[in-house]
């Protein structure tokens, strides 16, 4: 088999290419080993906040904003093609100090932004509690981030799946063992069950990525982080709006389900909804909103994000000509799909970048890799 493009991979990351590929009138295939969209995709709280995520204003926050910017199409390009709702919600992020050292670091941010001239509300706790009236009367202040928003990643990871299939995208089951290198560039991969010849290799297998053999990064490119989230019922809804605190956050959904997140753990690709992990997401939900004590927790998960050793992207080519990398997403895979998509597309059609991508592009990973302790 011949084809344009292989992706390796049916994440949001590999779903999302596929489907700017396959628009653009190239013959596509995504491999993956399992289930399209079922891990690191399906397991997010679904926040979409470069405000809270990327911390200050520089290239990683900009990428973030034009993620952002692309979501509100995206997510209705998405939900025509498949038929389905991925339940964007554009209420805003508010991040809230629980103790004064938070309030002085938010306070120190929000005038760094502001500096900037970037999107940002200081509420005192009077305004936060008109906003959300369950946030705890130990709050003191927030930052408010009113243009940003969350959505339904399981949704999305399946959606995204079936817009691309439907843009003519050929998704096929198998386990990418090796990716072909002939003549110094990437040529196609083997699989489980055969060889496919391409034009260009978009490697997306998230946490996974480094086990793709002819993957050419550095070692610590990828590694897992795995995160847990426990989902608590609220009736009538609780909250409406994404709450962070200095330790975590509660993502409210339409319905009154209210998603806490989430830990940060290095275990290898060990998967597993602990004690200790749960205490964790349930203390700093209930720290944020006090009267989810009394809320049951109707369901867990852990899942790993595909982290790189700055948190931010790897995406672009690198040393090898036809591989492309679309990997690395860490905590933020899900707002960063849209620019993600646009940018790979582009750097494989020949036409100008979205967005500059040499601050993320594999070559910097080397010189963070060495300074690391
Ligand atoms: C608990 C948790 C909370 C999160 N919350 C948020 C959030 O609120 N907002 C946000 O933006 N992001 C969030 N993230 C991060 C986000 O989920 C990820 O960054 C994103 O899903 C990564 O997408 P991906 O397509 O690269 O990875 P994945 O969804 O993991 O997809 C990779 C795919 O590659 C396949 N694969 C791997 N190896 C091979 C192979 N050799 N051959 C074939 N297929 C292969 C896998 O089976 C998998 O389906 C969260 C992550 C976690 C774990």
């Amino acid at each position: 088999m011949s084809v344009d493009v292989v992706v390796i991979g049916a994440g949001v990351q590999g779903s999302s290419v596929a489907l700017r590929l396959a628009e653009a009138g190239r013959k596509v295939v995504v491999l993956e080993r399992a289930v399209p969209g079922a891990e690191a995709s399906s397991a997010a709280g679904g926040i979409l906040s470069p405000g809270v995520e990327a911390v200050e204003p520089g290239p990683f926050y900009a990428l973030c904003r034009a993620s952002l910017a692309r979501y509100p199409a995206f997510a209705r390009e998405v939900e025509a093609l498949s038929g389905m709702s991925v339940a964007l919600r554009t209420l805003g992020t508010l991040e809230v100090a629980l103790d004064d050292d938070h309030a002085k670091i938010l306070a120190a941010r929000a005038e760094k932004i502001l500096g900037h001239g970037l999107p940002v509300e200081v509420l005192d706790d009077a305004a936060v509690r008109r906003l959300e009236p369950a946030i705890s009367t130990e709050a003191r202040g927030a930052l408010f981030f009113a243009d940003e928003a969350s959505l339904d990643p399981r949704a999305l990871a399946r959606a995204t799946y079936i817009a691309a299939a439907r843009a003519g995208a050929t998704f096929i089951t198998g386990q990418v063992r090796r990716i072909v290198i002939e003549g110094g560039r990437a040529t196609g991969v083997e699989h489980e069950s055969g060889r496919i010849e391409a034009g260009a290799v978009v490697l997306a297998a998230g946490s996974w990525s480094l086990l793709v053999e002819g993957h050419g990064l550095p070692a610590g490119a990828v590694r897992p982080v795995r995160g847990q989230i426990a989902v608590m019922d609220t009736r009538p809804p609780l909250l409406a709006r994404v709450v962070f605190s200095g330790h975590g956050y509660v993502v409210p959904r339409p319905d009154g389900r209210i998603l806490c997140g989430s830990t940060m753990e290095e275990v290898g690709f060990e998967k597993a909804v602990t004690a200790g992990g749960l205490r964790h997401v349930l203390g700093v939900a209930i720290g944020i909103a006090p009267a989810l004590e009394r809320a049951p927790v109707v369901e867990t998960w852990s899942n790993f994000r595909p982290a790189s050793p700055d948190g931010e992207p790897i995406l672009g080519p690198g040393t090898v000509p036809g591989l492309l990398y679309a990997t690395g997403h860490t905590r933020n895979g899900i707002l960063l799909a849209p620019i993600t998509a646009d940018a790979i597309a582009a750097a494989i059609l020949g036409r100008p970048p979205p967005v500059d991508l040499a601050p993320f592009s594999p070559a910097r990973l080397a010189g963070i890799l060495r300074k690391a302790p």
